[in-house]
């Protein structure tokens, strides 16, 4: 029997296309704009993680209301054990086309054939800076940069590509280094991505001044390279999309704070705990773990989700600045899944 095809529109007829699943809230990298090293963080106990079986249970479900891609993140989510044992629940499921991982690439070299091999399409691998002790102070952790790098060049190796780099630029900090990391990517034919620095969680001390915009970024890029910018490949592309024209690479950026995407967002994210979020940026969370584990049927949680997203109405990148929008609390990027 074929997929069901439910098109499932919130409030501002957007679909539920995606699914970004947070597998642990934990990190070995404290990076200061997402967990900063001198703030007290309470982790998940083991327990209250969903288990790779209640995640493919309930991605089965979602496939059956309109969801084709999945994207794997934390935390970090390589700290989880045998994550490929979750990629190949997944790629089981009838209607889920693509699965991603986004990862910081710490140990990747040694894990990516497995991910590969078990039905991983994508992968994106942060990547800061290239500078061994800027790395050092941005993540609050003694990680040889090289390693990471031997993960990104061993992702191409099993046929991973093209491989994405995702690069947060925060003022002042690296900023300076857009055109060394444009340079890396160019000679790798990795597809690069600039994010803004955002305002996620409570912990990160952001402010207006810290985020170099979309704008400044293509500025700097374009005075370097020739830059064309690219037609959206559909509506619920996050990324602007540009080419350096003389090579024919892609690269984007990500620009939630200068230019938000809101309208065209078909997310919906699941945090380890077993939670849906509707947001990256809300305030609550919705438990499905409960639901799950108290013996519900599958008609009974797809009711749940349906009535979730039909009620949908978030747009936080477009009201941020917003009186009684900007001060509500927000859950932490790292439980929720970036
Ligand atoms: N640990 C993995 C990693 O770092 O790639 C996956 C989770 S991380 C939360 C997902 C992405 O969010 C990373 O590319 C990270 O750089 C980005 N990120 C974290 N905090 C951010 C912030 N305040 N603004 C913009 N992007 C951020
Ligand atoms: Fe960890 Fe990723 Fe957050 Fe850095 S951005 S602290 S690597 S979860
Ligand atoms: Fe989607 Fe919320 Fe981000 Fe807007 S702010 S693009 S609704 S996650």
């Amino acid at each position: 029997m074929g997929v069901r095809s439910l098109t499932l529109k919130d409030k501002l007829n957007r679909p539920l296309k995606d699914i970004r699943i947070s597998v642990t809230d934990r990190c070995n990298f404290r990076c200061f704009f997402c967990m900063p090293p001198d703030k007290d963080i309470q982790f998940l106990d083991r327990k209250e993680l969903l288990t790779y079986e209640e995640i493919a249970k309930l991605v089965k479900i979602l496939s059956q209301l309109g969801v084709r891609k999945v994207r794997i993140t934390g935390g970090e989510p390589l700290m989880r054990a045998h994550l490929e044992n979750l990629i190949a629940l997944l790629s089981d499921i009838e209607g889920i086309k693509d699965i991603a991982l986004t990862t910081n690439g710490y140990k990747l070299a040694q894990k990516v054939k497995d991910l590969k091999e078990a039905g991983l399409k994508r992968i994106t691998v942060s990547l800061i800076t290239l500078r061994q002790e800027r790395f050092v102070s941005m993540i609050g952790r003694n990680v040889d940069l090289e390693e990471i790098i031997e993960g990104i060049e061993e992702a191409k190796e099993v046929g991973l590509e093209p491989v994405k780099i995702n690069t947060v630029v925060v003022k002042g900090v690296n900023d300076d280094e857009i055109i060394d990391i444009a340079e890396f990517c160019r000679e790798r034919g990795l597809v690069l991505r600039f994010i803004e620095f955002m305002d996620v969680g409570t912990l990160n001390g952001w402010n207006m001044e810290k985020v170099v915009s979309a704008e400044e970024i293509l500025n700097i890029l374009s005075r370097k390279y020739p830059v064309e910018e690219l037609p959206k490949k559909d509506e619920s592309e996050t990324s602007l999309r540009f080419k350096f024209k003389d090579i024919n690479l892609e690269f984007g950026i990500i620009a939630s704070v200068t230019k938000p995407f809101c309208r065209g967002c078909t997310r919906l994210r699941l945090s380890a705990d077993g939670k849906f979020y509707t947001c990256l940026f809300s305030s609550v969370g919705h438990d499905v773990k409960s639901l799950l584990r108290g013996g519900a049927s599958e008609e009974d949680i797809k009711a749940f989700v349906e009535n979730l997203w039909l009620n949908r109405e978030d747009r936080y990148s477009e009201l941020r600045t917003q009186e009684g929008v900007k001060n509500l609390p927000k859950v932490e990027m790292f439980r929720v899944g970036g």
